[in-house]
Formats: C-alpha cells, structure tokens, sequence
C-alpha cells in the first residue's frame, strides 16, 4: 500500500511532559482512508491534524456503527520507540469490525499504517518515564443515507495524543462500585467488540458510581447479573486463596490484551490461573472468609489497577487492607518494564518502529 504524506506547515509546540493528562492534546498528524465496495480500502494518506467533515447522513452519526482501538507507543531507555502487541489490536479490530458489518483491514494494511504513522509521529513519544503515545485507530461507517442497511462506504482514521503518566502520585488502589441494575453488554450482543456505543451504554453506571464517590463500575453478566464480567474499561483478575481467577470471555466481556499478557505472563512462571464464571457471591465468600487476596483491573491505560474497595448493595468490603497486593505489584512491574524496555521481552511482544 503506498501511504501519500501531506507534512503539516505549521508544527505544535510539544506539551510539557509533567502536566500530560490523557487524551487532551494530540499530534501534527492523522492517518486516513476511506472505503468502497468497488475500490476497498484507498486513499491512505497522512495529513495534517484536522477536524474532519462528514455528510449529515452519515452512518455513524445516527446508528452508531463505530469501533474503535486504543495502544501505546513508548520511549525506551536508548531513545529508540516501540509498541506493545499491535497485530492484537489489529486483530481485534477485525473482530470488531466482522460484528458490527464494518469492512476489515488486511492485517499488513494495518500494520502499516500504524507503523508509517508512528515512525512520522515518534517525536510525539514523551521521554518521561511512565508517559507514552495513545494511539487511537478508529472506524466507521459513512453512508449517506438514512435508509437503515449493510455499510457501504467507511472510513479509518489514526490519531496520537501524548499522554501522562497514569500513575502520578504513586499506585493507589481504586474503589469500585458493583453495578446492579444496569448492565453492559450481553451475549450475542457486543460486548466482545471495542465499540463506541457499549461505551453509551454504560456511562449512567459510571456516572451514578462517581457521584457517590467510586472511580469505576464492576459490571454484572447481563442475563442472571450474578457473574462478574468487567470494571469499567478493564478486565479483572482476583487471587483467590492462591489462584488467579478471572472472567472467562463469554462474549460480552471485552478480550483485553493486557488481560491475555497478564495470563500469558502469569502462567509462564507457573501460577494457577483459572477463566472461568466467577459469581458475585462466590467473591462475597471468599471476602468473608479471607481467602480474596487481592484484586485488580487490567488495561493499556493503567496496566493494573488495584482494588482496595468493592460496594455491593450498599455494603463496602475492604481488600488487602487497601493496598497493592504483591501479585498485581508484580505485573505491573514486568508489563511496564517490558513496555518501556527495561524488562527483556522473552514474549516477542514489543515492536520496534
Ligand atoms: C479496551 C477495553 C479493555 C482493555 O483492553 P486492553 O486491550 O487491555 O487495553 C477492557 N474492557 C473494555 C470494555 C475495553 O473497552
């Protein structure tokens, strides 16, 4: 694929890498393609950073037909950049695109558009340690008509915001909110797919959660909501009496990547780790009885995240003492360290731009 480049005139300014949040400030560039059944995935190019126009019919502003991708690229030690897994989010994508009728990328399409992009961008990496480039692929449908069918027409699009590190005053353990009225996704929905309207979806949970002072919600399987599915946009992983126990993917759980590493990782220096339906009061249980050793959510943005609390129908329950547990420590510590390129990568998991 030949990928045009239109370098922008007008270069920003690079934030200061102290005061990075997440997503607020975003790169020169952008890369973009559109597609049509006669003429697939063209016109790639990279552009100059702009607002982008769309026909007010367009698919994706009226039936949600949107997904999306989030990864990192980061700055190791010896200057050079690297990313983490992508051909799984590449993948990923894929599956997301297959359920919501979007078209597919070809993975080496794919590839190379993340690749080209980043290498452009790289001096967008900050070299602060624990900060990084989010990138964000995205796709959609761009139909221009309100007649509700098959998507012809899409558009793919990448962006790069530079962003803090998530951990700025130190990894303190989070408090969660078990959902118990609305819930997420349920099987034979899209729960398994990165979508923007599963996001729709569960903002008034999260909104309720933080009002009453928790960070995110845990949510419930859809159908009995008695299974643990997810915490916000994480996974999540328990250590019960020696086990790690995490949610098998049902479907309507999304098939993280740093859940999948933190399993791959976990078994490879030989802990049990168990995917399978872990129901809320098995959880309750094993917190009365002291065998919840620790808890933690998983995803790109935090790595890990421990949990202190959980409040389930209004009853608080304390893990750990409220404190990171000595497994969650661990994965952090090595994911990170891999990511960044302190850790050597037995897993051939980092790619280097
Ligand atoms: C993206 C996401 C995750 C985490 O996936 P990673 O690939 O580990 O970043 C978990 N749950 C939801 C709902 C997500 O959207």
């Amino acid at each position: 694929m030949k990928i045009e480049i239109v370098k922008t005139t007008s270069p920003k300014e690079k934030p200061n890498a102290d005061t990075l949040g997440f997503g607020q400030v975003f790169s020169d560039h952008m890369f973009r393609m559109e597609y049509t059944p006669e003429e697939g995935w063209h016109n790639a190019r990279i552009v100059p950073f702009e607002n982008i126009s769309l026909h007010p019919a367009s698919t994706v502003l009226h039936y949600g037909a949107e997904i999306f991708e989030g990864l990192k690229a980061y700055r190791r030690a010896d200057g050079k950049v690297q990313m983490f897994r992508p051909i799984e989010n590449v993948r990923r994508l894929n599956n997301s695109a297959e359920r919501l009728c979007l078209p597919q990328i070809p993975e080496d399409m794919a590839m190379q558009a993340l690749t080209e992009f980043v290498r452009l961008e790289q001096d967008w990496t900050p070299h602060k340690k624990g900060t990084s480039l989010y990138l964000r692929p995205f796709l959609f449908g761009d139909d221009r008509t309100l007649g509700v069918h098959t998507i012809k027409r899409a558009q793919f699009i990448i962006i790069a915001s530079p962003v803090g590190s998530y951990y700025k005053e130190g990894i303190n353990p989070v408090r969660i909110m078990i959902e118990s009225t609305d819930v997420r996704a349920v099987r034979g929905g899209t729960g398994y797919a990165k979508c923007g309207g599963n996001y729709a979806a569960s903002t008034r949970a999260g909104k309720k959660a933080e009002e009453q002072g928790y960070s995110q919600v845990l949510w419930l399987d859809g159908v009995e909501r008695k299974y643990i599915e997810e915490v916000g946009a994480m996974n999540v992983m328990f250590k019960i009496a020696g086990k790690v126990v995490t949610p098998k993917l049902t479907g309507s759980i999304l098939p993280g990547i740093t859940r999948k590493s933190c399993i791959e990782l976990l078994q490879s220096e030989g802990y049990t780790v168990e995917e399978r339906l872990l129901s809320v009061d098995e959880l309750g249980q094993a917190l009365a009885d002291g065998t919840l050793e620790e808890a933690w959510g998983c995803g790109t943005a935090a790595v890990v995240s421990p949990i202190g609390e959980l409040n389930y129908l209004g009853k608080k329950y304390i893990i750990n003492d409220n404190k990171i547990g000595p497994v969650t420590q661990h994965l952090y510590d090595t994911l990170t360290g891999i990511q960044w390129g302190e850790v050597e990568d037995t897993f051939g998991w980092t790619y280097q731009i």
